[in-house]
Formats: structure tokens, C-alpha cells, sequence
């Protein structure tokens, strides 16, 4: 890059109220929330690809809040409160999504969710009807429904899928386009006066009296008065500190199937396998769990071993007898921790971070992005 001039220096680059890190749904949502908390202040987020390179648009698109046999898994890890807590400001933020943006401009579907179940896992099927109903009752304050889960296991034949076990709904759930969703947000702060660089990199960041310096892979550092970090998987380069692994997510993508049955955001074992049509295609995506090792890496790229699995299970369980290709290959790095819940903190008078929102961060980045905001 040429040296900087004083005109770009004085405009592009001059120091802002707040500087974002990383252009992904909880940096963006963060931007929304500061700028309607402090119309009057200039925000700027820096994203280093050219357009968001994290998992914001690299996921599955589901408007889920969280599988059946996930929540449960939840409350033996964190116990009931901390699971509610999560759970309600997943529904609040799909609720936002909806409420700012309608259904039709991020191809909001309220297809509902499904969790299939194997019978191994729930030999017992009065078991399962009174956990379900045990965790309804913890749900009602939240959803305002009385039967949030519900098992539909006749629905198995109608949506042709193949082994044998049981069909948990949940009518709460829907889906979306997370490339839309992620244009519509960064419209919308545009809109509100934030601006936006991308192909920045932040590589260090500088603390003194009066600003935070932002040395970056451009000649030029910034400043702002306060910084926030929303670089999710990647946080610990800025700060190395945290609780922060890598977890890549790999999907596949079917060719369009005439007659497909298929229709929704589906869950299998605690929510490491989903799938859902996208059209009439099939996204499937997930395997994680078999993998634990592997996929623990910053490279995007598709592996062989998670491929083959899915493909697998794409044709027993998902799509049995049914003809198709896969079209696409792709994945994606999200960021996972010792505990589930998301990393929201203050780490000076200058410097906060709203990171590791683990597998279902277009629900929660809203209220994730709110919080800080308001800490800010
Ligand atoms: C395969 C896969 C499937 C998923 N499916 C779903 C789903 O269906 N539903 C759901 O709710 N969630 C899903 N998730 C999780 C969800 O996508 C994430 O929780 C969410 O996108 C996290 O958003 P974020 O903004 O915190 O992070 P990211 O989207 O990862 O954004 C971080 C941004 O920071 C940028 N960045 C990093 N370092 C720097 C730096 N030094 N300087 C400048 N910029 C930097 C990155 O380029 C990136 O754009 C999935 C994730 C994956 C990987």
C-alpha cells in the first residue's frame, strides 16, 4: 500500500469513539447496540478478510436455541440456571432478528426444529416422555409455551428418514440465510453511520493515557478511545489469555432432490449432527464429536475423514434410497471453551471482548452484543 496521505489520514483512517474487531454477528450486532446506545459517538469495525472470513458466514443458518438431548447435556454440565440463562438469550435473539429485519429479507423460515433419537439412547420411552415434559416445565417462563418439545416420531416416515428411534419437535425453531443476515446487519449499521475497513488485520494493541492504539498490517495505526475484540476463534492473538480453542465445522451441500422430504432444521446426537434443506437440497454438516482432535485447527478446509462420515450418514439416516450429488464442500472455525457460555468482559478501562460463541452464535450474538454494549 502507497503511504497514507493526510486527507486519508484525516478521514479513512482518523481515531474513532469505538473501534469493532471482526466484522462477524457479534461484531456487527455490537455496532448496532453502540451506536443506538450513543448516537453522537463514531464507530468503526476492522475486519482483516474482505468480506466477514469467521463462522458468521461460513455456518449452517439454523435459528435454533438449543436441541432436546443438547439442554439436557447442558444442565448436567452447567446445572439448570445457567442453561436457562443461555437458552433465553438464544430465543431473545432470534426474536430481534426477526423483529428488525422480517422474515423475508434473510429468508427466515419457521420451518421448526427436529431432533432425531436413536433408541440405544432411550430404551425407556416413558423416560424420555418425562424428561421432555421436566424440561417444558423450565422452559414455559422462557418460550411461553407449555410444550416446547414434543415427541413426533410419526413424522419420521413423512420425512423418509432412516433408523430407527424417536422425533422430538420443536415448533419454536427456524432457519435462515446467514450470508443475508450478515449484508442486512451491515446495511443497517451502515445506515446508522458506522463505517466499516476491511482487509485490516489488528496485530497488536497499545494502551496509553488517552487512546488505544491499533497497529495493523496497513502503514498506518489507529485509535480509539475504547476497542472492542469480536474476533471469536481468533481472540487469543489479541489476547492470548483467554479460554478459547478452535472447532472447525465441516458441511456438505446436496444437489437440488425433486420430492424431497426433508423439511426443517434437524438435531442428532446433542446437536454435533444437523441437517436441514435448503431449498431442495440437503445441508448436512456436523461429526465434530468423532473428530475431537482433528478439527481442533484454524484451517478451513474440508478433511476427508469428517467428509466420508457425513456422507455416510447423509445416506443412511438422512436421505436412504434417495439420488443425489454433493454439490458444495465447505467449512468453517468456531470457538469453543472449557465452559459453554460466551466470554463477556471488561479487560481494561479501554480494551472488552465479546468472544467464543461455541455453535449457536446467530441466536445469541443479539443479546451477547447488547451486553457489552451496555458495559461499554
Ligand atoms: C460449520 C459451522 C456451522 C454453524 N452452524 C450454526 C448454525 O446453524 N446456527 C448458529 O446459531 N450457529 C452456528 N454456528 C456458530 C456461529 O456461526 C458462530 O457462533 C457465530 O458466527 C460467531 O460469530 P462471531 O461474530 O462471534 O465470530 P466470527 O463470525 O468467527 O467472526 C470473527 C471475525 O473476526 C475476524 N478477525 C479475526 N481476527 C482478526 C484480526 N486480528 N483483525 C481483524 N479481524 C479479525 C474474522 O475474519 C471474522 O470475520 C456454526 C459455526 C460453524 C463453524
Amino acid at each position: 500500500m502507497l503511504p497514507i496521505t493526510i486527507w486519508e489520514s484525516e478521514s479513512f483512517f482518523s481515531p474513532r469513539d469505538y473501534i469493532i474487531i471482526g466484522s462477524g454477528f457479534t461484531g456487527l450486532w455490537s455496532a448496532y447496540y453502540l451506536k443506538k446506545r450513543h448516537p453522537d459517538r463514531s464507530v468503526m469495525i476492522l475486519e482483516r478478510g474482505t468480506i466477514p472470513g469467521g463462522a458468521s458466514t461460513r455456518n449452517a443458518g439454523f435459528a435454533c436455541f438449543g436441541s432436546f438431548t443438547e439442554l439436557m447435556a447442558d444442565i448436567k454440565q452447567m446445572g439448570s440456571k445457567e442453561m436457562l440463562e443461555l437458552v433465553d438469550m438464544r430465543f431473545r435473539g432470534l426474536k430481534k432478528i426477526r423483529s428488525l429485519f422480517g422474515k423475508q429479507r434473510i429468508d427466515y423460515e419457521s420451518t421448526g426444529g427436529y431432533e432425531l433419537i436413536s433408541r440405544e439412547q432411550y430404551p425407556d420411552i416413558n423416560v424420555l416422555r418425562t424428561q421432555i415434559d421436566q424440561l417444558n416445565q423450565q422452559l414455559k417462563k422462557i418460550t411461553g409455551k407449555q410444550k416446547t418439545f414434543q415427541l413426533s416420531d410419526s413424522k419420521i416416515k413423512q420425512f423418509g428418514l432412516g433408523g430407527s428411534g424417536h422425533l422430538i419437535e420443536n415448533s419454536l425453531e427456524g432457519q435462515l440465510h446467514s450470508g443475508k443476515l450478515c449484508a442486512a446487519l451491515l446495511q443497517k449499521v451502515q445506515s446508522m453511520g458506522v463505517t466499516l475497513l476491511t482487509n485490516t488485520e489488528i496485530q497488536k494493541l497499545e494502551i496509553n493515557a488517552n487512546a488505544v492504539e491499533l497497529q495493523t498490517n496497513l502503514p498506518v495505526t489507529l485509535k480509539a478511545g475504547k476497542v472492542l475484540i469480536c474476533t471469536n476463534a481468533f481472540a487469543k492473538t489479541l489476547l492470548p489469555d483467554l479460554d478459547i480453542k478452535p472447532a472447525r465445522g465441516q458441511i456438505l451441500l446436496t444437489s437440488p432432490i425433486k420430492g424431497l422430504k426433508i423439511i426443517g432444521g434437524f438435531h442428532y446426537e446433542e446437536g454435533f449432527y444437523y441437517f436441514r434443506n435448503l431449498g431442495s437440497r440437503v445441508l448436512l454438516g456436523g461429526a465434530r464429536n468423532k473428530f475431537l482432535k482433528e478439527e481442533e485447527t484454524f484451517s478451513a478446509i474440508t478433511s476427508s475423514p469428517v467428509q466420508e462420515n457425513l456422507e455416510k450418514f447423509l445416506k443412511e439416516i438422512v436421505l436412504p434410497g434417495v439420488q443425489y450429488t454433493i454439490d458444495q464442500r465447505w467449512a468453517g472455525i468456531m470457538a469453543v471453551g472449557e465452559e459453554k457460555k460466551p466470554i463477556i468482559k471488561k479487560v481494561n478501562d479501554r480494551v472488552y471482548c465479546a468472544v467464543r460463541l461455541s455453535g449457536m452464535g446467530v441466536a445469541l450474538a443479539p443479546q451477547i452484543a447488547k451486553m457489552v454494549a451496555g458495559m461499554m
